[in-house]
């Protein structure tokens, strides 16, 4: 790639790829990463899983694919202006929520809380990202998974417990050393931060659960509404807040460059190597992060713990408990295709792979045919 930085991820110093491939024609080893990603399976059910609001509710919310494209859309745009390497930041930004339960978080929480609840371990929707592209994925002929280059999978990898990075070879080894990761995964982290704080507001406005009068005082969104006020007094609705909206990614982006281009400055990396050991590079302001705090848990208190909200959520726990501890008593009821991987992963890893891999329908409905007791005819569907 031309222009890159010193401090960017560059193609020629790749630790490349677990399995030896041919290089590819025409594209960048990270290009095709991202080719891989997109065509995977697990890409492609992001757009039925939920982000905050589950995927029925209406077709006019954001869902794991949407989320994860806004991300992506972002994170290129800074990492052209720092002069990182696009390809890999798109890349990361893709594959960051490939690992997510059907249901968001309360999927994943419930999901975890099984298998501790059974001594089987944990789930970690990071961990579980890297699991999809690592092994999950079966698309090729000589290897699972899909075999993407160190930087990709080190990038998707945000966060690990110790213990979980112990199992993980090199990929690992940054939390066991408390480095940082590239600066292509530290942006692509931030962007996901930035595309779920705005687009949580536009959605729970969309759906009324947030209102306008509540949120005009929280800086982040007070201040940027105030702008389009002035300059266009008439204007209300939707057009009002998307004018909002916009306001405020743009606010963001501006401040994550100025700030992150200061640093860079001050510390003036010459190699990732470099970056690994030196404090976090791309990041907010002080003034802009006390606002992105305060709008954090204005969205948690009014958003996320909303009684209708957690609603959705107290089911959806119960589907993913009452199917994990079905399928892990009674492996038989597994689907055939999922009791062949009993020998190679046990039982625990088999049910919660194959539990983390349904979008929101689908896990509605295998839970009605595997769990519920109602009238439907007995034979499963
Ligand atoms: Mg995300």
């Amino acid at each position: 790639m031309e222009g890159l930085a010193n401090y960017a991820v560059c193609e020629a110093q790749s630790k490349g790829r677990q399995y030896v491939e041919p290089p590819t024609q025409g594209r960048s080893e990270f290009q095709r990463d991202r080719d891989r990603i997109v065509h995977s399976e697990a890409f492609r059910r992001l757009e039925y899983k939920t982000q905050v609001f589950i995927n029925h509710e209406g077709d006019w919310f954001r869902t794991r694919l949407t989320h994860s494209l806004e991300v992506a859309q972002i994170a290129r745009a800074v990492a052209r202006r720092l002069r990182l390497n696009e390809d890999l930041t798109e890349a990361i930004a893709l594959a960051h929520d490939l690992g997510h339960t059907p249901f968001g978080h309360a999927g994943q929480d419930a999901l975890d809380a099984s298998m501790q609840a059974k001594n089987h371990g944990r789930f970690e929707h990071n961990w579980q990202s890297l699991r999809v592209v690592d092994v999950l994925e079966e698309r090729y002929a000589t290897f699972d998974g899909l075999n993407l280059c160190f930087e990709t999978r080190e990038g998707i990898l945000k966060h690990c417990t110790p213990a979980a990075a112990q199992t993980l070879g090199a990929v690992g080894v940054r939390f066991l050393r408390q480095e940082r990761p590239s600066l292509e995964a530290q942006l692509a982290n931030i962007a996901d931060e930035i595309a779920y704080n705005n687009h949580d507001v536009d959605d729970g406005l969309r759906s009324g659960l947030l209102t306008i009068a509540q949120l005009e005082v929280i800086p982040a969104f007070g201040q940027p509404l105030q702008q389009v006020r002035q300059q266009y007094p008439q204007l209300h609705g939707r057009r009002l807040i998307h004018e909002t909206i916009r306001r405020m990614i743009h606010t963001l982006v501006c401040d994550l460059v100025a700030t992150s281009v200061q640093r860079l400055d001050d510390l003036r990396p010459q190699s990732v190597d470099e970056v690994r050991s030196l404090p976090r590079l791309i990041g907010f302001s002080e003034h802009v992060l006390a606002q992105q705090r305060e709008l954090k848990r204005f969205l948690r208190d009014h958003l996320y713990q909303h009684y209708q909200v957690l609603r959705m959520m107290h089911k959806a726990e119960q589907v993913i408990a009452a199917m994990y501890d079905t399928f892990t008593s009674e492996p038989r009821l597994l689907p055939l295709i999922q009791q062949e991987k009993i020998p190679r992963d046990g039982i625990a890893r088999t049910v919660a792979d194959y539990i983390a891999g349904m979008t929101d329908r689908f896990a509605w409905r295998e839970y009605q045919r595997v769990c519920a007791l109602d009238e439907r005819p007995l034979l499963a569907d």
